[in-house]
């Protein structure tokens, strides 16, 4: 297809009340309420793309025997827009995305959706439930956008099917940490793996979170937040957080983050990160981390600050390292609430460009 998608309009007759979507504003969690509408598209391998359109949010329907249900050939994407102080709605990065979203779809066997389809459906979304973009006023809040195909063929042989259905849902997002930013801990397994080479970890597809969960849980019964991964071969590499990717700030201002191993997701966040902390005059390394080089370069204090990134929280601190048999304080908990300075200054940066608060020299919002 050359020309992007020409959404059809089905509007709902009966949108929230501005009050009911006040409520949801005011207060908005995360992933919990959804705006008035959703795009819907749908591919079969004799047509290719067709029908797309922006119909009423709603379940769907989906036959008890697609091919997705059953053999989870699944992807999705996130990413936010972002309300800035002129009333003006922003998305940051979109075409990498996008570019994500058909990197996945090629390892998942599912057809690929165009750059310019990807963003239209975002556009599309947007346009017709701007009013859920929250006030810039409100801090760190923002929409959250959620592309995602599933495999809608009855049929279970094993193989790509040959139905598909692609869409995007919006869902109004409050700041990650109400308060301000603040240390996570980290549970570090190596029982558990997320990912092997070959497999499926750079691709964004519901099983690769589907094969976290368990050990999230082991991580919150051990007082954790979040889960860090290593690698399958020789497990003692670094990979990521279940959602965010890991950096380390080193004493004389380098910041090390693990090499992409085709096992680690490779976030936008991530690819910001390093270019802006390189603006900012950092030697940004990519390169193999160990947990042990965790673990060392915290004790012998040449590791200053530890972050995860990702769309969710921007940059989240990192303040503790637990495993089985012992755990780890990492950085100056009496300053800035344990939220260490070059942290501190990426994560503001990566927000005032996103809010729109400092000129967007580099061309990332669309
Ligand atoms: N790793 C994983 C496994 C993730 O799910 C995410 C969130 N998409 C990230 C890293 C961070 O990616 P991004 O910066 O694009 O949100």
């Amino acid at each position: 297809m050359t020309n992007a998608w020409d959404f059809q309009l089905e509007l709902r007759s009966d949108p929230a009340s501005t009050a009911a979507r006040t409520a949801v504003l005011d207060e908005p969690g995360f992933g919990q309420a959804f705006t008035d509408h959703m795009v819907v598209a749908n591919w079969s391998a004799d047509r290719g793309w067709f029908d797309p359109k922006v119909t009423a949010y709603a379940p769907l329907k989906v036959s008890p025997a697609a091919a997705v249900l059953h053999y989870a050939q699944e992807i999705f994407e996130g990413l936010k827009a972002y309300r800035h102080e002129d009333g003006s709605v922003w998305s940051f990065r979109p075409e990498l995305n996008a570019a994500r979203f058909r990197r996945s779809a090629q390892r998942l066997a599912l057809p690929q959706v165009e750059e310019q389809d990807f963003i239209a459906a975002l556009r599309a979304l947007l346009t017709v439930d701007e009013a859920w973009v929250p006030a810039t006023g409100s801090g760190e809040s923002s929409l959250y956008l959620r592309p995602y195909m599933i495999a809608t063929e009855a049929a279970l042989s094993v193989r790509p099917a040959n139905e598909v259905l692609f869409g995007v849902i919006a869902s109004p997002a409050g700041a990650y940490f109400e308060t301000g930013p603040k240390p996570v801990s980290i549970w570090l397994t190596t029982s558990s793996i997320r990912a092997t080479p070959g497999g499926t970890g750079a691709a964004k597809c519901g099983g690769n979170y589907a094969a976290s969960l368990a050990a999230l849980a082991e991580a919150v019964a051990n007082g954790c937040d979040q889960v860090a991964f290593v690698d399958a071969v020789e497990r003692r590499w670094l990979e990521e957080i279940g959602s965010m990717n890991l950096f380390f700030v080193h004493s004389d201002g380098t910041i090390v983050t693990p090499e992409l191993s085709g096992s680690i997701l490779e976030g936008v966040t991530r690819t910001s990160v390093i270019d802006l902390a390189r603006d900012l005059g950092h030697t940004v390394v990519e390169r193999r981390v160990s947990a042990d080089d965790w673990r060392d370069g915290v004790r012998s204090g040449e590791i200053t600050e530890v972050f995860a990134s990702g769309t969710a929280a921007v940059i989240t601190p990192i303040g503790r390292l637990a495993w089985p048999d012992d755990e780890l304080l990492i950085g100056d908990h009496t300053a800035n609430h344990g939220v260490g300075p070059i942290t501190a200054t990426l994560r503001k940066t990566l927000l005032n460009l996103q809010y729109g608060r400092i000129p967007d020299d580099r061309g990332w919002l669309t």
